[in-house]
């Protein structure tokens, strides 16, 4: 019968190890579910906030929002495709940690483009954002991981964090040529009128 050497506790010195701190290893398992990266472009690997801010654990993993982004949930299969509401007009939106109900309004702008709108809530995985609202944020398929395939759309230039991204009540935010503006809001969820307006007239 042969030994196995006992192998020296490495673990011990495991809070230097970033994948078992934070929301390394969610991150890392998103990867294994296709996700891509969306945290800055590289080589500056400190720019996470850059398109996601906090929003999703694929773009800041140890942030105060550590779950996936609903269109990543959808990716993941995670939300059936009824809970994806596909197009414009005024439709409630239930929070994202929570389960059931519509999810995502989602308005295609191009062959690989969207502009997508969710709900979300501080509780559950989320309990630590500084705030609740609608979150609004474009999409491009044709990117990849550190080329900003989610970006969510700023309101203040200044806000880096993208915090102020939450929408409340009377809030509007326009992505393109998508313009969304948050109705109501309970603790149900949101309504959102989502409006597509042409782009401007251009020269012939
Ligand atoms: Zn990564």
């Amino acid at each position: 019968m042969s030994t196995l050497a006992t192998p020296r506790p490495q673990y011990r010195r495991s809070r230097y190890l970033p994948i078992l701190r934070g929301g390394w290893f969610v991150h890392e398992i998103g990867h294994a579910l296709s996700l891509v990266d969306l945290a800055g472009p590289l080589p500056s690997n400190q720019l996470w906030l850059t398109y996601v801010g906090q929003f999703s654990v694929m773009g800041e993993p140890e942030g105060l929002a550590p779950g996936y982004l609903g269109w990543e949930r959808w990716q993941l299969g995670w939300l059936d495709d009824q809970q994806v509401a596909c197009g414009t007009g005024t439709l409630q939106l239930t929070p994202i940690e929570r389960a059931g109900g519509i999810k995502l309004a989602v308005t295609p702008t191009g062959p690989h483009t969207a502009v997508v709108v969710e709900s979300r809530r501080a509780e559950a995985e989320d309990r630590a954002m500084p705030r609740s609202g609608v979150l609004v944020y474009s999409i491009d398929t044709a990117r990849t991981s550190h080329e900003g395939p989610i970006r969510v759309q700023p309101v203040d230039d200044k806000d880096e964090r993208h915090w102020q991204s939450l929408l409340s009540a009377g809030q509007s935010v326009r992505a393109g040529e998508v313009m969304v503006t948050v109705k109501t809001s309970d603790a149900q969820g949101d309504v959102v009128e989502v409006v597509r307006r042409q782009p401007a007239h251009t020269a012939q």
